[in-house]
């Protein structure tokens, strides 16, 4: 590709027609990149009737939005998601691609870097520009170690953004209007066919949108007594979350499970119950503004990651915070 245009990110909306959160992220890491290049930059939305969630993203940085909009990308399929990738990133030649690093973007980033033959640096929690080209850093062997990727034989250099790794862009500007994208699918984009969706059981909370969540860990001993958990949560208006451990013993459902092989939130507060701070865990929890964790191990590694820390018993510190926290809240 010889000429380079700029940075491309990738938006995505949610079941309820808005953009997903984790679009405003990934379009500030966009907005970053393009400004350290001094080059444009343009979201690309895909689905079905998705002009309007592409003007909102427009509002919060872009200098392009490009629009694909087709009944066939109603329930948008990897396929169907990589046709539409490559078509915009032909119509826009940029330099670099983000896309988020959620189920369906760390599927179709790979293939199509496959398709063009260029690098991808996947679950990137920094984005960087230096002499021109990207440094995007990853964690890497469960969290322990962070590596700088650069990808320097490829145009575009493609990356996927771990959500929760940058601060959502404001949609308090002006959005271009809108460009409609040709979409082009030919009938291997549309060898899949989804035939119904069902909601997942994702339970009550939304744990990626959760102001506050307070998780409990194998110090809470045994199930019964999460309920500890769910007291201080229920006075804080808080989601609930667990460690991996106690959904394996089968305390708690995997949807409230946080870490490497469960959910990744970022909330304003995490409140850490009897937990040890594995990396696994703490790769899901680590973007948190304010982390306060109890634990009665002092050398917890939790601690290391926690901006307060409550070294003492959870059976004794839970019930005093949570009544302190009733009375303050007139709860
Ligand atoms: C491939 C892989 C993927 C993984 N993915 C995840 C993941 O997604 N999420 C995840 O959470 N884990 C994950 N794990 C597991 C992870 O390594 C840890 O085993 C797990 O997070 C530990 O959970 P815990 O903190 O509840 O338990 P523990 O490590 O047993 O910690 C319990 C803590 O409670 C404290 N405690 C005990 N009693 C009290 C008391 N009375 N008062 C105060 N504190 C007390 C102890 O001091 C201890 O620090 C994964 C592991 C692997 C290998």
């Amino acid at each position: 590709m010889a000429e380079q245009n700029g940075v491309l990110v990738v938006g995505e909306v949610g079941g309820d027609g808005a953009p997903r959160p984790v679009s405003f992220e990934v379009l500030a890491a966009g907005r970053r990149v393009a400004d350290a290049l001094g080059q444009p930059l343009t979201v690309l939305l895909m689905g079905s009737g998705v002009a309007d969630p592409a003007r909102e993203l427009g509002a919060a940085g872009a200098d392009r939005v490009l629009v694909a909009d087709d009944d066939r990308l109603t329930a948008l399929t990897v396929e169907a998601a990589s046709a539409v990738l490559i078509e915009a990133i032909e119509a826009v030649r940029p330099a670099v691609v983000l896309v988020p690093g959620t189920t369906a973007g760390r599927d179709y980033a790979p293939r199509v870097a496959a398709r063009l033959q260029v690098g991808v640096a996947a679950d990137c929690v920094d984005l960087t520009v230096e002499d021109g080209t990207l440094v995007a850093v990853r964690p890497v062997i469960g969290g322990r170690v962070q590596v700088a990727v650069r990808l320097p034989g490829s145009r575009p250099q493609i990356a996927t953004v771990r959500p929760g790794s940058f601060d959502r862009a404001t949609a308090d500007g002006t959005s271009p209007e809108p460009e409609a994208l040709a979409v082009d699918l030919g009938p291997d984009d549309l060898r899949v066919v989804v035939r119904e969706t069902r909601p997942a059981e994702t339970g009550p909370a939304n744990l990626e949108a959760a102001q506050t969540i307070v998780s409990g860990g194998r110090g809470l001993k045994e199930p019964d007594n999460f309920k500890l958990v769910e007291e201080l949560a229920g006075v804080l208006d808080a989601a609930v979350g667990a460690t991996r451990a106690v959904v394996d013993a089968g305390w708690r459902p995997h949807h409230e499970q946080i870490g490497q092989t469960g959910r990744t939130v970022s909330p304003r507060l995490y409140i850490a119950v009897g937990i040890s701070g594995a990396v696994q865990h703490n790769v899901g929890m680590q973007g948190s503004d304010y982390i306060v964790a109890i634990n009665r191990d002092p050398d917890a590694p939790i601690f290391k990651i926690a901006a307060f820390g409550i070294v003492g018993d959870l059976f004794e510190v839970v019930p005093a915070v949570t009544a302190e926290l009733r009375d303050a809240l007139g709860k």
